[in-house]
């Protein structure tokens, strides 16, 4: 079935996919969820097509273009279907045998954290969760992190900080269309998963108002009532002004803070020198617009506040998202039937990824690696001494960084994830990989990482697999096999035990799904993030399961799952919700008279992530097929710059180019450049956050020139 045209033209809102509604599932098909965002739209796959599922209530009927497309990739004659030795083709055997002999080498000369190991925000929660036990347990190194670190670490740091827990969304994404005000900082839901649009349309057409933070004039922000233009880098700034603000004109709620809350003294007097004006001055947002934007969220009687990289990839970002929690605390939204705050997760299983181990300091069930008990669980769980666990390890960007040096890895193990393109500086990361002793890349193309490594094995996409993946509202979800897989690919859950028998200890990694879904349960039993509760069953019979859901006792009537963890109390220890001071402070890198602009990247409506897979689609390389760079008239103007003319960019790291775009929908001190493509990672700054580790890809300083 072809997408209806309003699925694929350039204009926004329409394309959230008010394509053909499938009340039945079409004869043959399998009801699965889309490959990409976070989302996680439902859609069936029958005769290699996809077509929307109406039982998902995130997308309801509808998909964006990249979900019509997905099985585009399925067939494509991109697709690897053999294993890759140096870029020859070689048999199954023959690169295990491979891989790990030189494993075992170089743990001999440089001990288990020689070898690291790198995963992705879209694995299935199996492979997720497998790959966290395979370092740890087959390789025994501390060396894993994964992208995810670069897409919602801000905001994990700070719900858990605020709120002891963090699930994306703490209630169904349903809620949104019966809030009387939402606010969204820094998310641009129309360009980056449309069918979400559907949930503010609903507020909007119930009479609620929707209010933007965001320095473009964005396809989100066209729908605001409020668009509140802010500077990149200072949203931290704007939350202390907008919370000075609501507290000076009295929508603090005082019964709810003092019920339910603690620190909010503190944070009343950090916020006191916040005055509007200083916030106007810094942040560009004027008082009136901020006063507006208090009084529409704190006369609402149902109302939201979220979050979205705009405002979580900073150095800063977690005390921003903290800042905007304070302000959701304030008000007494969280943990109250229609309101809260909630972070717009991004990748496919972002929540899920996070949860069950790939993190450096984490084991399965959103346990901490370095609590005594949790090792103790886990380890009976793997069937090994808790001693034999190592501790935690370094972050994505510092271990990318590390690599190949004298104290690094020298050898790397990556799966769904292509950080040539998606990590920040990333001509220097590209020089840590090229300096490995040993590269080896799970994927199912020669993406730009693939294309650089030692070893590629050929791995299964979404609709040949089966696995559960974990939306942005915390809802388990099942992905069922569609189709079965060219000839001589394997699945990553194959390919990790492949590693691990050579290692001596294949008995422990099992590649059937359903077998590692069951030890997922028992492992995250008890644990915050717990789905010992849940089974494959279940999650098909109920369309999703809310975590936390734990397992109850034979004959007990079975856990609901928790669509709204923080009705009755915080998962702090004493149950109430955290409200701590911060300040801003200016971006790592400010302009300056040889980089006298701002650079913001973001994504695009046709392209996900790193672009491997939709660059590979052609629909989508047709409505957006090269990096381009957006800016205002004025500075068009300025620099001599026409549409169309190739312009290069350049900060402190390195240069990239890109075609112009002009338009009136930025500021005139910034410029923004799409991710997707090579090139805008080459300037962004690796600068991290002290808390989350999460670098500064949403700000840096740059200049920029017409290519002659
Ligand atoms: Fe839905 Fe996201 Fe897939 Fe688009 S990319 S169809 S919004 S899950």
């Amino acid at each position: 079935m072809k997408p209806p045209e309003s699925t694929i033209g350039p204009m926004p809102i329409s394309l959230s996919a008010e394509g053909p509604v499938m009340s039945r599932p079409p004869v043959g098909a399998a009801a699965t969820h889309c490959p990409y965002c976070a989302l996680q739209c439902g859609m069936y796959v029958v005769d290699g097509e996809v077509t929307p599922r109406t039982d998902i209530p995130a997308n309801a009927g509808g998909l964006c273009q990249k979900g019509w497309t997905a099985a585009e990739l399925l067939d494509s004659p991109e697709r690897l279907t053999s294993p890759l030795l140096r870029g020859s083709p070689v048999s199954w055997d023959e690169a295990l045998d491979f891989v790990a002999a030189r494993i075992r080498a170089i743990q001999a000369k440089h001990g288990p954290d020689g070898v690291a190991v790198f995963g992705g925000g879209g694995l299935t929660n199996e492979k997720a969760y497998q790959l966290g036990k395979f370092a740890r347990v087959a390789l025994r190194t501390s060396q894993i992190d994964y992208n995810g670190r670069f897409c919602m670490s801000s905001a994990a740091a700070a719900a858990n900080r605020a709120f002891g827990m963090d699930r994306g969304l703490p209630f169904p994404i349903t809620d949104i269309g019966a809030a009387d005000a939402v606010m969204l900082a820094g998310a641009n839901v129309a360009e980056t998963m449309p069918p979400f649009v559907r949930h503010l349309t609903a507020m909007r057409a119930n009479g609620g108002r929707l209010i933007v933070v965001d320095p473009r004039l964005t396809r989100t922000a066209k729908l605001a009532d409020l668009h509140l233009r802010v500077t990149p880098g200072t949203d931290l700034a704007l939350a202390l002004g907008l919370l000075h603000i609501a507290i000076a004109d009295g929508y603090g709620d005082e019964g709810y803070l003092a019920e339910r809350t603690s620190g909010f003294d503190e944070v009343r007097t950090s916020v006191s020198a916040w005055w509007p004006e200083r916030a106007e001055r810094v942040t560009g947002v004027p008082v009136a617009q901020m006063r507006e934007a208090v009084r529409i969220l704190g006369r609402a009687s149902r109302a939201m506040i979220l979050t979205g990289r705009g405002a979580e990839q900073h150095a800063k970002g977690t005390d921003t998202v903290t800042a905007f929690i304070n302000l959701a605390l304030t008000l007494g939204l969280p943990g109250r039937q229609g309101s809260g705050y909630g972070c717009v997760t991004g990748q496919g299983n972002g929540q899920g990824g996070r949860e069950h181990g790939q993190k450096a300091d984490q084991l399965p069930g959103y346990r901490k690696i370095g609590d005594p008990a949790a090792r103790a669980h886990v380890a009976a769980v793997w069937g090994v001494s808790p001693a034999d666990l190592p501790g935690p390890g370094r972050s994505a960007y510092e271990l990318l960084d590390a690599l190949g040096t004298p104290r690094g890895p020298k050898a790397l193990l990556l799966f769904g994830s292509n950080p040539v393109i998606s990590a920040p500086d990333a001509t220097r990361v590209a020089e840590r990989l090229a300096s490995l002793d040993l590269l080896v890349v799970s994927d199912f193309v020669l993406s730009e990482t693939a294309a650089m490594a030692d070893v590629v094995f050929p791995t299964t996409q979404w609709a040949e697999e089966e696995g559960t993946m974990t939306n942005l509202e915390g809802r388990v979800l099942l992905r069922r096999q569609a189709v079965p897989p060219p000839s001589g690919v394997r699945s990553d859950l194959s390919i990790l035990y492949g590693i691990a028998d050579r290692l001596g200890c294949g008995e422990k990694f099992p590649t059937d799904p359903r077998a590692v879904f069951e030890e997922l349960r028992r492992a995250s039993e008890g644990g915050t993030a717990d789905y010992s509760g849940i089974t494959y069953e279940r999650i098909a019979a109920e369309t999703g399961v809310f975590w936390p859901c734990p397992a109850v006792e034979p004959g007990e009537e079975p856990h609901p799952g928790t669509p709204r963890p923080f009705l009755d109390r915080f998962a702090t220890p004493g149950g109430r919700a955290r409200l701590v001071p911060v300040e801003h402070r200016p971006a790592a890198e400010e302009i300056d008279g040889d980089y006298p602009f701002y650079l913001t990247t973001g994504r695009v409506l046709a392209h996900y992530q790193s672009g491997a897979q939709t660059r590979r689609i052609r629909p989508l390389t047709q409505a957006s097929p090269e990096v381009f760079v957006e800016l205002h008239p004025d500075l068009a103007e300025r620099l001599e710059i026409t549409p169309g003319d190739r312009v290069r960019v350049l900060s402190r790291r390195g240069a990239a180019e890109g075609v112009a775009r002009v338009n009136g929908t930025i500021r005139p001190d910034t410029v923004f450049m799409p991710f997707h493509w090579d090139g805008a990672n080459r300037l962004t700054n690796p600068a991290l956050d002290p808390v989350s580790r999460m670098p500064e890809f949403k700000v840096c300083a740059v200049n920029l020139e017409r290519v002659a």
